[in-house]
């Protein structure tokens, strides 16, 4: 894949050069505190290494939707702050509404090798999101070679993630984007067997490139969240009030087809935990596959958990986006819980997972330090899971 064979940072010369890194900063923030820094420490071993190479480090990065104009609740200061203290140095916030304005000149014009500037919100531009040149040119303007370490932002072609690296001598990738490109693309292109995909999450239609372009290579396919649902009514049960997408269910029987063309054992769930409204209600469980009038299936039942957590177990490479129910409800969240538990107790299996709502609960459960890789991309995971090329990779040089 044209994307695996990418220049690392490790393969241009970085010293005294002034090095645009693009991050990806892009952190939630309740009144001005970052509330989960796992971004944060992601960039941290590209930073530091352009540091010790003696660098001098430019970093820019989106935060939030701004819309292209300077909105100071999502100004990276914040970023700028908590950066300088974890890693024991200054950075430098140039505080420009424009972003390439008079303090980042004047900053970059002040640095010493070594030293680290951070540009306030790309986004702050409005040509950013649609990559124009005049922003590009003005982001190169202040580096002679670019590096780029967003993997959350790598499928979009924005100034600072493909148009501004056009305009500088040498363009490659930092240590995160080389560590996700190497652990989602070992499980996609050599993954040792068997090897296990479950999906989740609310809807089919978001997940339709994946199914398809999955099932051309794993061995078990998992399919559990309100996605579920379409493919039970495609089967013919009763499913009450959940979630379903009417015009999905003959693509859904389409997959279902493929999938025993091609040998795979398609898992869909056998019962469901269920309730009479959206809501943290009582968890009710079904005898089988189908489910009352009235009631919505929001979570996997106990038989399904236990055929899940079996498959995972006897899984050697597992890749997961989506959660098994609505997990967000505590009454809920058992059978996304169960698959994180099953998952992060495997010690000889490679396990990754592809970002999102799935990385956000694995996070949050604890269980992040006991997976092989937690993708810091959502979108971006998905879309090389889909066998798409990232413009954000593909824009860098090859080795
Ligand atoms: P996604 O962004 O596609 O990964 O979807 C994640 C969302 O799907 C989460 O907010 C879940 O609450 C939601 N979800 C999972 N299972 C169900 C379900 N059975 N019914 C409705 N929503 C669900």
């Amino acid at each position: 894949m044209s994307m695996l064979n990418k220049k690392t940072i490790e393969d241009i010369n970085v010293s005294g050069k002034k090095v645009l890194v693009r991050c990806d900063f892009n952190v939630p923030l309740k009144e001005g505190v970052i509330t989960d820094e796992n971004r944060l420490n992601g960039a941290l071993p590209t930073i530091k290494y352009l540091i010790e190479k003696g660098a001098r480090v430019i970093l820019c990065s989106h935060l939030g939707k701004p819309k292209g104009e300077a909105k100071p609740e999502l100004s990276l200061a914040p970023v700028a702050k908590r950066l300088s203290e974890m890693l024991g140095k200054e950075v430098v916030f140039a505080a420009d509404d424009n972003v390439v304005g008079e303090n980042a000149k004047d900053a970059v014009s002040k640095m010493n090798d070594g030293d680290v500037v951070l540009l306030q919100n790309t986004r702050y531009r409005k040509e950013e999101t649609k990559n124009e040149e005049t922003f590009s040119k003005e982001l190169a303007s202040l580096a002679e070679v670019f590096v780029n370490d967003a993997f959350g932002t790598a499928h979009r072609a924005h100034c600072s993630t493909v148009g501004a690296g056009e305009f500088l001598q040498e363009r490659a990738c930092g240590y995160l984007i080389q560590k996700e490109l190497k652990f989602l693309g070992e499980a996609v292109e050599n993954p040792v067997r068997p090897f296990t995909a479950i999906l989740g999450g609310a809807k089919v239609s978001d997940k339709i490139a994946v199914i398809n372009e999955l099932l051309e290579k794993v061995d078990n396919l998992i399919i559990g969240g309100g996605m579920a649902y379409t493919f039970l009514k495609a089967q013919g049960y009763e499913i009450g009030t959940s979630l379903v997408e009417e015009e999905k269910i003959e693509y859904a029987k389409e997959m279902m087809e493929k999938a025993k063309a091609k040998g795979v054992k398609l898992l869909l769930p056998i019962d469901n935990a269920i309730s009479n409204a959206f809501a943290d209600n009582e968890r009710q469980v079904t005898n089988d596959a189908n489910i009352p009038e009235g009631f919505m299936g929001l979570d996997i039942g106990p038989k399904t958990i236990d055929e899940y957590v079996k498959a995972v177990k006897e899984s050697k490479t597992i890749v997961w986006n989506g959660p098994m129910g609505v997990f967000e409800f505590k009454n809920f969240s058992e059978g996304t819980l169960a698959v994180a538990k099953a998952m992060a107790d495997l010690t000889d299996a490679t396990t990754v997972i592809g970002g999102g709502d799935s990385a956000a609960a694995v996070n949050i459960l604890g269980f992040g330090d006991k997976m092989t890789h937690v993708s810091t991309g959502g979108g971006a995971s998905l879309e090389f899971l889909e066998g798409k090329e990232l413009p954000g990779i593909v824009a860098l040089d090859n080795k």
